[in-house]
Protein backbone atom coordinates (compact mmCIF):
# COMPACT_ATOMS: atom_id res chain seq x y z
CA UNK A 1 0.00 0.00 0.00
CA UNK A 2 2.65 2.37 1.47
CA UNK A 3 4.84 1.59 -1.86
CA UNK A 4 2.17 1.75 -4.50
CA UNK A 5 1.51 4.75 -3.09
CA UNK A 6 5.52 6.20 -3.00
CA UNK A 7 5.58 4.95 -6.55
CA UNK A 8 1.95 7.21 -8.22
CA UNK A 9 3.29 9.92 -6.47
CA UNK A 10 6.83 9.49 -8.00
CA UNK A 11 5.30 9.30 -11.66
CA UNK A 12 3.44 12.29 -10.43
CA UNK A 13 6.18 14.55 -9.41
CA UNK A 14 8.06 13.06 -13.02
CA UNK A 15 4.86 14.15 -15.18
CA UNK A 16 4.71 17.62 -13.12
CA UNK A 17 8.13 17.94 -13.77
CA UNK A 18 8.21 17.61 -17.78
CA UNK A 19 5.20 19.64 -17.96
CA UNK A 20 6.95 22.42 -15.76
CA UNK A 21 9.98 21.64 -18.49
CA UNK A 22 7.93 21.68 -21.33
CA UNK A 23 6.14 24.88 -19.97
CA UNK A 24 9.42 26.67 -19.35
CA UNK A 25 10.73 25.75 -23.17
CA UNK A 26 7.34 27.36 -24.25
CA UNK A 27 7.69 30.48 -22.44
CA UNK A 28 11.47 30.58 -23.75
CA UNK A 29 10.30 30.28 -27.15
CA UNK A 30 7.78 32.94 -26.88
CA UNK A 31 10.77 35.04 -25.40
CA UNK A 32 12.84 34.31 -28.44
CA UNK A 33 10.10 34.83 -31.19
CA UNK A 34 9.30 38.22 -29.51
CA UNK A 35 13.13 39.07 -29.32
CA UNK A 36 13.42 37.75 -33.05
CA UNK A 37 10.59 40.15 -34.07
CA UNK A 38 11.75 42.84 -32.27
CA UNK A 39 15.21 42.56 -34.12
CA UNK A 40 13.58 42.22 -37.38
CA UNK A 41 11.63 45.22 -36.43
CA UNK A 42 14.72 47.33 -35.56
CA UNK A 43 16.26 46.28 -38.25
CA UNK A 44 13.77 47.63 -40.87
CA UNK A 45 13.99 50.93 -39.08
CA UNK A 46 17.42 50.62 -39.40
CA UNK A 47 17.22 50.04 -43.38
CA UNK A 48 15.03 52.91 -43.63
CA UNK A 49 17.10 55.14 -41.83
CA UNK A 50 19.96 53.87 -44.20
CA UNK A 51 18.15 54.60 -47.12
CA UNK A 52 19.59 57.77 -47.68
CA UNK A 53 23.20 55.37 -49.63
CA UNK A 54 24.92 58.40 -51.05
CA UNK A 55 26.98 60.59 -49.00
CA UNK A 56 29.14 63.96 -50.06
CA UNK A 57 32.53 63.12 -49.11
CA UNK A 58 33.27 66.70 -49.04
CA UNK A 59 30.31 68.05 -46.68
CA UNK A 60 29.11 64.56 -45.39
CA UNK A 61 25.73 65.02 -46.25
CA UNK A 62 23.39 62.62 -47.19
CA UNK A 63 21.83 61.67 -50.39
CA UNK A 64 19.26 59.54 -51.65
CA UNK A 65 21.16 58.37 -54.55
CA UNK A 66 23.53 59.12 -56.92
CA UNK A 67 22.01 61.72 -59.12
CA UNK A 68 21.28 63.69 -56.11
CA UNK A 69 24.42 63.93 -54.94
CA UNK A 70 25.47 65.06 -58.78
CA UNK A 71 23.03 67.81 -58.15
CA UNK A 72 24.26 68.84 -54.67
CA UNK A 73 27.96 68.99 -56.35
CA UNK A 74 26.41 71.50 -59.02
CA UNK A 75 24.84 73.30 -56.46
CA UNK A 76 27.23 72.98 -53.31
CA UNK A 77 30.72 72.10 -54.85
CA UNK A 78 30.64 73.50 -58.46
CA UNK A 79 34.01 73.51 -58.53
CA UNK A 80 34.61 69.68 -57.91
CA UNK A 81 33.54 66.61 -60.27
CA UNK A 82 31.63 64.43 -58.53
CA UNK A 83 32.58 60.75 -57.95
CA UNK A 84 31.90 58.29 -60.46
CA UNK A 85 28.38 56.34 -59.67
CA UNK A 86 30.30 53.04 -59.21
CA UNK A 87 32.87 54.47 -57.12
ZN1 LIG B 1 28.57 68.28 -50.24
Amino acid sequence: MTLRQFDRSEEEVRSEESAMTRGKQKIEAQRKNAERNQKAKGSQIEARAVGLKVICPICKVQLANHNQLVDHYGSKHPKENPPSESG
